[in-house]
């Protein structure tokens, strides 16, 4: 029986990161993936593909809509769905594949099937096709199977037209009309994607905010934008079934007014967020316990009640990003090498890359009026930017929020051209506890959208935005 120090089982960026950190410290190591590529919802049904579309997307809305103002006049524009899909099967290829090399020049071993403990220190792995499992020995195990989409329990999903982000990445035609059930960042993420190559997309949320989790002007903002490529939105709608009738599918929804909303389209996305995923694990015979909404209960070493068997990414506790599931494969690796790593949940960003991107990190202002805590906003519009200007990307804003007192930078929310990379500035303040003044005397390149960050931190240090 083959024995390991680490044993990983799920290969997605929680995993193959932890993977790869146990093997740079030393570890023999074995990662478990059940599923024919490695990398997890993230490389192939998540992060990447979502966002392989979102650029092919954006290209024909532009060339569609702004080419003609900036002087490009085409003729004959069309959108070719399988070739869209194809691009989007290469750009998943390219990053499955570099996750193997990268098994491969760590010496970690890979074995494919479905891992399940046997107890404690014995795992076995069943092939996905069938025939004999093997077993092998391990020391440390830790848990990174991920999550897949929440179901609603009276909604049937036929994955052809009531359909979840998986199967929403692969239509390959443009809908005419989808109804997206859920106005949080897949929703509006895929809604994006259709919309702009001429789908009519309606997207249906309980709440009465967009992306609500995030600081609630920038679901303020986004609504007002997307409404302009003629998303419509019905916020504060319960929804109360989906069915399907040959092509078409029904969605009912009660209004804020307690009135029935009926909405009919060819497509329905099913989009309310994931669960936790533990399915084929048989966590009992190890003796691992779970918590509420079917995570694994983790302490701060992210150590189950189990010691040697730790669990992170989607299927624990926080938020259920790509890079939050990294940085906890690393902290584990660490820790199981006697290190004492540490990971700073309030700095982990978020962000949605619809157009304009949205992003936030630390404390929303809503957080710090609920804690009592004194603070000042600063506030930079890129109406107001130069570079925005240059590209028509004038939508959105930079928000800072820094306390009232010490002047240390709380939180910042951004909505606005390229600030998907523009929240690592803030990141990297806040990791080093600067001041709103602190980022505002730091030079800025000219003209960059970075501007706005400093500007916005100049209107948090006394009002004293320059181009405003
Ligand atoms: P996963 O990536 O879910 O990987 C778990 C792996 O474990 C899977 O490969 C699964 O097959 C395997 N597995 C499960 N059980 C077993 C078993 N018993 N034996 C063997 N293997 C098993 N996050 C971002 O930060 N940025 C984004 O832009 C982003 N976009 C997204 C877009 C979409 C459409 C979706 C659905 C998600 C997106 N996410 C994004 C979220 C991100 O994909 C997840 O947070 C991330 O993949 C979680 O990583 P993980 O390692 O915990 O689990
Ligand atoms: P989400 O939690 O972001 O949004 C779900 C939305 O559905 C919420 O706004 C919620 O109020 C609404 N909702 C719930 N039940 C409903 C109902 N019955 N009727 C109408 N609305 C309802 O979840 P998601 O968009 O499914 O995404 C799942 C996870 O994947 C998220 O945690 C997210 O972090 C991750 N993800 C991240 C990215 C990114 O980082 N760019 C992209 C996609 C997914």
């Amino acid at each position: 029986m083959n024995q390991y120090d680490v044993t990983v089982i799920g290969s997605g960026p929680g995993g193959y990161v932890a993977a790869i950190r146990c093997a740079q410290l030393g570890f023999k190591t074995a990662l478990i993936e059940k599923y024919p590529t490695l990398g997890g919802t993230c490389l192939n049904v998540g992060c990447i593909p979502s966002k392989a579309l979102l650029d092919s997307t954006e290209h024909y809305h532009n060339a569609h809509i702004t080419f003609k103002e900036h002087g490009i006049e085409l003729n004959d524009l069309a959108v070719n769905m399988n070739q869209m899909m194809d691009r989007k099967g290469g750009v998943v290829k390219a990053n499955v594949d570099g996750i193997a090399y990268l098994m491969k020049k760590n010496k970690i071993d890979v074995l494919a099937g479905v891992g399940s403990f046997i107890d404690k220190n014995h795992i076995s792995i069943a092939p996905t096709g069938g025939g004999e499992a093997q077993q092998i020995e391990t020391k440390n195990v830790i848990i990174a199977t991920g999550s897949k989409p929440t179901v609603l329990p009276f909604i049937q999903q036929d994955k052809q037209r009531i359909i979840t982000s998986t199967e929403a990445l692969t239509i390959r035609e443009v809908p005419k009309h989808m109804v997206v059930i859920g106005g949080g960042v897949i929703g509006l993420e895929m809604a994006s994607i259709y919309a702009r190559i001429g789908a009519k997309v309606s997207v249906v949320e309980y709440t009465d905010s967009l992306i609500p989790t995030m600081d609630l002007a920038l679901g303020k903002e986004l609504k007002r934008i997307l409404g302009k490529i003629g998303i419509q939105f019905y916020l504060g709608h319960k929804v109360t079934g989906a069915t399907r009738a040959g092509d078409m599918v029904t969605v009912t929804a009660t209004t804020p007014k307690g009135e029935e909303l009926k909405l009919e389209g060819d497509y329905c996305l099913v989009a309310v967020g994931r669960s936790p995923y533990t399915a084929g694990l048989n966590l009992e015979a190890a003796g691992v316990q779970m918590e509420e909404r079917g995570r694994i209960k983790v302490d701060a070493h992210m150590q189950t009640n189990v010691p040697g068997i730790y669990a992170i990414g989607d299927v624990v506790r926080g938020a259920m990003l790509a890079h939050k599931a990294e940085e906890e494969g690393t902290f584990v690796a660490e820790t199981i090498a006697g290190q004492k790593p540490h990971i700073n949940y309030l700095l982990i960003p978020g962000v949605v890359y619809t157009w304009p991107e949205v992003a936030g990190v630390g404390y929303t202002e809503e957080q710090l009026k609920q804690e009592g805590k004194a603070y000042k906003v600063g506030s930079f519009p890129f109406k107001a930017s130069g570079r925005a200007r240059a590209s028509m990307d004038t939508d959105g804003f930079v928000k800072v929020l820094a306390d009232k007192t010490t002047d240390e930078i709380l939180g910042v929310h951004m909505i606005g051209p390229r600030i998907a990379d523009l929240i690592a500035e803030a990141v990297t303040a806040m990791e080093f506890r600067a001041s709103a003044e602190d980022v505002a005397r730091m030079s800025h390149a000219h003209p960059t959208y970075a501007e706005a960050m400093k500007e916005a931190c100049l209107a948090a240090t006394d009002n004293r935005a320059i181009h405003m």
